[in-house]
């Protein structure tokens, strides 16, 4: 009996592979790019198609309670990231709501001018920053730190830190609680960027004491391409926040159509327009998968997904060609990268073998492991397939050599 069979009959979490719709002969290790279909969803989309809004219509606002999806969707999310009920909306996209609470935080601090972020955060991230900072005085600046060393460069400018917990490329992962407290110690507001972290692995943000949080839910959460993304306010932030989208749905009475804007008294003030219910039901089903289990089960599982990828990878004798530009296992999140000078066609050939992982610029081969639906048994299968690509030389070929648009 092989080690992985041993392994997959020992995983509490063997069963919940099973809601999901997987792609026969593929083995999935993109999550962390867009997540898995939860079968659950399938349903869901077309109850809300066919007999929400093809029955209810309008009506379904209330009768299907459509208006309060964001909040409740919100506060599923918040159990997953170690949030209390109230201070996670879910809405909008991480790219918008990193806007909105950018410019809520340096409203917090008006006497700091600072936003402090790491050079190598997720693009996104940075192009917003500068975005809002172009709207600011000339006095306003975005300042790239170190992430190897964040505590150490904190200063009293800065009004807000901006990190992302798990670095889309190495996936380096940053430690909330500790950086969160230095943040403090200098009267600094935290932001972190959970993409790669909710969903994954286990998340304390009222633990940690962290200020202010936003994520994406089509990645480990796999609400579908392009679901709703969520913004998380902590609860004693949430009177002085304001935000300067001041869509109608963050209203505290919406259908007053008063002339004048009122913020909601709570976290929902992050809310603009109009909600795309679709998605965000969607979405809701997906979160069902996370039912009964424990974000530390699938830290585990995903801690011993990736040990067994490295030893893996070690018996074939690949760990001398694919670098691990992953840092140790405490330090990262649920992907390794590998550095690899063919890495783009090594990850072509591989896919064409139904392993599904992606490339990232410039030369790394991402490899994501989403516990819920890996087996022991599809890590043994995707090194197999990557042994024979690499001693074949078989990504030399033509046809792996060309680069498409997404990659
Ligand atoms: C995926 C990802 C995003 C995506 O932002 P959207 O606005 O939802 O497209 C943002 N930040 C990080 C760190 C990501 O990994």
């Amino acid at each position: 009996m092989s080690d992985a069979v041993v392994l997959d009959r020992e995983d509490v979490l063997a069963d919940k592979r099973s809601l999901f719709s997987l792609p026969s002969n593929t083995v999935y290790l993109d999550g962390n790019s867009l997540g898995a279909l939860p079968t659950a969803c399938k349903q869901a989309a077309q109850a809300v198609v066919e007999h929400q809004w093809g029955d209810d219509l309008i009506t379904s606002w209330n009768k299907h309670q459509w208006i309060d999806l964001p909040s409740r969707v919100g506060d599923k999310i918040g159990r997953l990231i170690g949030a209390k009920a109230g201070q996670v909306v879910c809405c909008d996209t991480i790219s918008t709501n990193l806007f909105k609470v950018l410019s809520a935080a340096i409203k917090m601090s008006p006497e700091r001018k600072t936003i402090a972020t790491t050079k190598d955060n997720f693009p996104t991230d940075i192009y917003m920053a500068e975005g809002l900072l172009s709207l600011l005085g000339d006095e306003y600046r975005i300042q790239f730190i170190d992430e190897n060393d964040v505590a150490s460069q904190l200063h009293d400018d800065i009004a807000v830190l901006m990190l992302t917990q798990v670095n889309f490329r190495s996936g380096r992962k940053q430690d909330i609680t500790a950086v969160t407290a230095a943040a403090h110690e200098k009267g600094i507001l935290t932001l972190w960027d959970l993409a790669h972290s909710a969903g994954a692995f286990a998340v304390h943000l009222d633990e940690a004491n962290a200020d202010f949080a936003v994520g994406c839910t089509y990645k480990y959460l796999n609400g579908g391409p392009g679901s709703p993304a969520f913004v998380y306010v902590a609860e004693r932030h949430q009177a002085r926040y304001q935000q300067p989208l001041s869509g109608w749905m963050g209203h505290s009475t919406p259908f007053a159509f008063s002339h004048e804007y009122t913020p909601h008294d709570s976290v929902k003030r992050n809310l603009c327009g109009t909600p795309g219910v679709i998605g965000m039901q969607v979405l809701d089903a997906a979160l069902s998968v996370f039912d009964n289990t424990d974000m530390a089960l699938i830290e585990d599982k995903s801690a011993k997904l990736q040990a067994y990828f490295l030893a893996k990878l070690e018996a074939h004798g690949l760990a001398e060609s694919f670098t691990l530009a992953s840092p140790a296992a405490a330090e990262r999140g649920s992907q390794l990268a590998f550095s690899h000078p063919e890495a783009y066609a090594i990850c072509q050939a591989w896919i064409d073998k139904g392993v599904i992982a992606d490339f990232r610029a410039p030369d790394i081969l991402r490899v994501g492991f989403a516990p819920l639906y890996l087996r022991f048994a599809d890590i043994e299968h995707a090194v197999n397939e990557l042994a024979l690509i690499v001693n074949n030389k078989t990504y030399l070929r033509s046809q792996y050599q060309v680069v498409n648009d997404v990659t």
